[in-house]
């Protein structure tokens, strides 16, 4: 991940993002932080980069011009790495308030600008020019945009893939699924008479789990009961979900992973938005209740990839948002906790865009450009011979395992069940359920689900596409 800050004060910036774990992140690579000064930009024989406001008023504004410059040129640097246009974020009191979840949907980018304001803000021309997203830290106004873009970097690094440590942290802490983190103790056991809680002592994890659960839920109700709320929201839904349990194993999945956007929640359905591949996924009661919640969708929103968990509703979400049915699958989901074993010598490694046409003309359900990206996400594994690739198999940006293929001759070698075998491995270690879906009549991978212990959903999910 690569953050260009376009400043006055570009020491301040970077003075500030040098040390700790962001200054480690620095060092080792996984992101990149570079500052630009704006004032190096001006046209202006005084190095003036502010003015008075038109029509009066109190302060002054920085000026359009330098700002502009500086963007061309860090936009010209990144175009010429081959990389897509970047998301350019002013901070600002007016914009979004950042959440976590900003900083999840953020921390998917390969490059982020940051405009920071100073005085009285900027003239409004520049930023129509070049802005694409307007995020505030919170309802409070300060002297400049250095602490905000500052605030901003530093919690969307710490989810970029090796900034921390420990994997885990990011997953349980507060904000995840709506809640604050429970409270923690280091030593000693007993400080100021006060003694770590006794159950965090016994050594029994399952007791620990169920203890961090309760205080988590009984932290977040007293001190955030707005936040408790969408808790409240969520777990209603994953009632609802849980009563076809393997049927809505995509949804609920979604949801404990925390990215499900809930459109609508009740007792006739849910609809959803996959927050990391913008699928929506809709199921319901019967067509009545379905064609009601369906009116959720916003309408400037138009879906173009919806996962129908009822055939009854499939011509209405085709006909609402021109779409048609493309696949018929069933889930399967493995549902046991144990990690499966995995062939000795099996030689499974991570795929990079290297294997990207080879991939693309074995494997055409899904277009090129999705295949890109599964690679470039470290998303796809592949099985090798003698340093060959022999075979390759993917996980879905909404989390399913797929993309599963052997070329032809190394099949019947027991690839196939290695791969998914790894990948439902890798899923139960990040605490996931493992899932895939397999399309209606593929009878080869039907049985490869069930030699490794997967269950098939009683009913089929229908994926309505855009072509
Ligand atoms: N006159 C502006 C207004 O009312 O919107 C406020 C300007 S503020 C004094 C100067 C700069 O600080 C802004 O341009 C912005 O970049 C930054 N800033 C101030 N408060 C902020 C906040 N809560 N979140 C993000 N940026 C902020």
């Amino acid at each position: 991940m690569n953050f260009d800050i376009l400043t006055l004060f570009p020491e301040m910036v970077e003075n500030g993002l040098n040390t700790s774990i962001i200054g480690r992140a620095k060092e080792q690579g996984s992101i990149s932080i570079k500052a630009h000064n704006i004032r190096d930009y001006t046209e202006d024989k005084h190095k003036k980069v502010d003015d008075y406001p038109y029509g009066g008023g109190a302060g002054m504004l920085m000026q359009a011009q330098p700002i502009y410059d500086c963007f061309l040129a860090v936009k010209e640097k990144i175009e010429k790495e081959g990389k897509k246009a970047p998301r350019v974020i002013y901070v600002t009191p007016q914009g979004k308030t950042f959440t976590q979840s900003m900083a999840e949907e953020f921390a998917k980018e390969d490059n982020l600008v940051f405009l920071c304001g100073h005085y009285e803000g900027v003239d409004e021309r520049v930023l129509e020019e070049m802005v694409t997203d307007y995020v505030s830290i919170g309802d409070y106004v300060l002297t400049g945009g250095e602490l905000p873009a500052m605030v901003m970097i530093d919690a969307i690094s710490r989810l970029v893939d090796g900034v921390l440590n420990n994997e885990e942290s990011a997953q349980t802490e507060s904000f995840h699924n709506c809640l604050l983190e429970y409270p923690q103790y280091s030593r000693p056991e007993e400080w100021r008479g006060k003694r770590v809680p006794d159950v965090l002592l016994s050594g029994n994890h399952k007791k620990i789990e169920s203890w961090r659960m309760e205080q988590s839920i009984q932290r977040t109700k007293e001190r955030r009961p707005d936040l408790y709320e969408k808790y409240e929201e969520l777990k209603q839904c994953e009632q609802y979900l849980l009563h076809n349990k393997l049927h809505h194993m995509d949804m609920i999945e979604a949801l404990r992973r925390g990215n499900a956007q809930l459109l609508y929640s009740g007792n006739d359905g849910v609809l959803m938005k996959e927050k990391i591949s913008g699928i929506y996924m809709l199921t319901a009661t019967d067509k009545e209740n379905g064609e009601r919640i369906l009116s959720y969708v916003h309408k400037e929103e138009k879906p173009t990839l919806f996962v129908s968990h009822q055939e009854f509703m499939n011509d209405r979400i085709c006909e609402e948002f021109d779409l048609h049915t493309e696949n018929e699958c069933l889930q399967w989901v493995y549902t046991r906790k144990e990690p499966l074993p995995i062939p000795k010598g099996m030689d499974i490694r991570r795929l990079d865009s290297i294997y990207s046409s080879t991939i693309r003309e074995q494997y055409k359900i899904c277009d090129a450009a999705y295949i890109e990206e599964r690679l470039e996400s470290g998303s796809m594994y592949g099985v090798f011979e003698n340093d060959i690739l022999a075979g390759f198999v993917g996980m879905h940006k909404e989390g399913s395992i797929g993309m599963l293929e052997i070329f032809e001759s190394y099949r019947n070698k027991g690839y196939a069940k290695a791969l998914e075998a790894f990948c439902i491995n890798s899923q139960l270690k990040q605490g996931f359920t493992p899932f895939g879906q397999v399309i209606e009549g593929n009878e080869i991978s039907m049985k490869l689900q069930k030699s490794l212990n997967l269950y098939p959903a009683k009913g089929k999910v229908y994926w309505l596409t855009k072509n």
